[in-house]
């Protein structure tokens, strides 16, 4: 029998004068996560459809439409023309064995004359008849199957709302570039921000050959489990070794970090206004480490002049961080043993409070326009395909 995908979206955003624009991303964004895909998309009255697949892959089909961001919960059907005896029929197969269930009908096809309730006893009845041990509860049912009768005179029978992942489609709130390391933190502050609606974009800085080729390697494959959720993912990969090499020779150890840091967020920048992006992302959690204390936080937002700098996880907890990690399937790739650029030349104390004044005096030792232009230069640009 015929399988339909009915997709319910968040209305909140839908709502309004900018519901043509919302939609318009969100259906873009089903499309394309289904592209490769044998199948048609529908639009309904109020919902989204997708059927004319092979039912082999269904699950498939349901797992890469769930993780579109700005949609609220799917179910797959059984289509059947508007037959009580049909439906009935199906109602019964879907059925468990034993527990409550009870029937709910929907009833947009006015030619049907019985009312829902009517209907939804009758049908009750089918499957209790093919469970005798099942029992009928209204109110706190283990199982509801649903039924909507269709104008078109066919009808949708499902028994499970598989919850989505919410948020906004992605692309409705402009673009944003992320500082992507290969850890656990960025990742999750990168899904964070798509679920807000931001297309995302990724700077990533690398020191080889002080980190590997794997290491770097990570970062990508991070940024393709992202694509589920993000869409395609463009990465800029920065040569950083010799940012690095000029402040471990020029620079007190201490402000090694913060240096390094400030010198990414305005290299980031730079990638951001070139890209079109309106706002960096970091995967930055307050005290997490040395260098987001508050002092740390404001030295490095200081050189940052035209874009907001977005911290979805300043307020987050390691550990639910890692629980999101988990949910979207980064952990794993995360906790690879390789290492960051952060951890070469690494110093043993590093400044916890650092004061402006101090770090300026001691980057002007330094060319930094010069590094931040060679850096650039050597930019690789990948482009993630989802
Ligand atoms: P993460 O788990 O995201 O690496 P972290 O807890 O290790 O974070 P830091 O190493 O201090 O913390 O980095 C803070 C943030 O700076 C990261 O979340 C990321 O946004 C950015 N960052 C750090 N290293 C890099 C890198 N090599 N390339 C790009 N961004 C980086
Ligand atoms: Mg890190």
């Amino acid at each position: 029998m015929e399988k339909v995908i009915l997709i319910r979206f968040g209305e909140i955003f839908l709502k309004g004068r900018n519901k043509g624009y919302f939609e318009k991303c969100l259906i873009d964004n089903i499309k394309a996560a289904i592209k490769d895909v044998d199948c048609r998309f529908v639009k309904m009255q109020g919902r989204f459809a997708v059927d004319s697949f092979d039912p082999d892959l269904t699950e498939e089909l349901v797992e890469r439409i769930r993780k579109v961001f700005g949609l609220h919960s799917l179910s797959v059907a059984t289509v059947v023309p508007t037959d009580l005896e049909a439906i009935g029929k199906v109602c019964a197969e879907m059925a468990p064995d034993h527990g409550t269930f009870r029937v709910t009908v929907n009833r947009a096809d006015q030619s049907v004359t019985m009312s829902s309730i009517e209907i939804a006893r009758e049908l009750g009845g089918d499957v209790l008849e093919a469970h005798p041990d099942l029992k009928v509860d209204l109110h706190h049912a283990d199982k509801e199957i649903f039924v909507d009768l269709r104008e078109n005179h066919t009808a949708y029978v499902f028994m499970d709302k598989i919850p989505c992942v919410g948020g906004m489609p992605v692309g409705c709130s402009g673009k944003g570039m992320a500082l992507l390391s290969g850890g656990i933190d960025s990742p999750v502050a990168v899904y964070r921000m798509a679920k807000r609606g931001m297309k995302m974009c990724a700077v990533h800085f690398h020191s080889f050959p002080y980190t590997s080729l794997a290491a770097k390697q990570k970062v990508l494959d991070l940024a393709e489990i992202l694509t589920a959720y993000c869409g395609d993912i463009k990465v800029y990969v920065v040569p950083f070794t010799e940012v690095q090499q000029a402040i471990h020779e020029n620079c007190p150890a201490e402000y090694m970090i913060t240096i390094m840091r400030r010198i990414m967020m305005r290299i980031a920048e730079r990638l951001a206004m070139r890209e079109g992006c309106g706002s960096l992302v970091t995967g930055e959690s307050l005290a997490q480490v040395a260098s987001q204390t508050q002092e740390s936080i404001l030295v490095t937002n200081k050189v940052i002049e035209r874009l907001p700098v977005f911290r979805p996880l300043i307020g987050m907890d390691k550990e639910e961080i890692i629980d999101t990690a988990r949910e979207i399937g980064t952990f794993k790739t995360s906790i690879l043993p390789y290492e960051d650029c952060c951890t070469v030349f690494l110093p043993r104390n590093p400044v916890i409070r650092p004061d402006l004044q101090l770090i300026e005096q001691a980057e002007s030792a330094l060319n930094v326009e010069g590094l931040i232009k060679g850096a650039i230069e050597g930019v690789e640009i990948v482009n993630i395909k989802r």
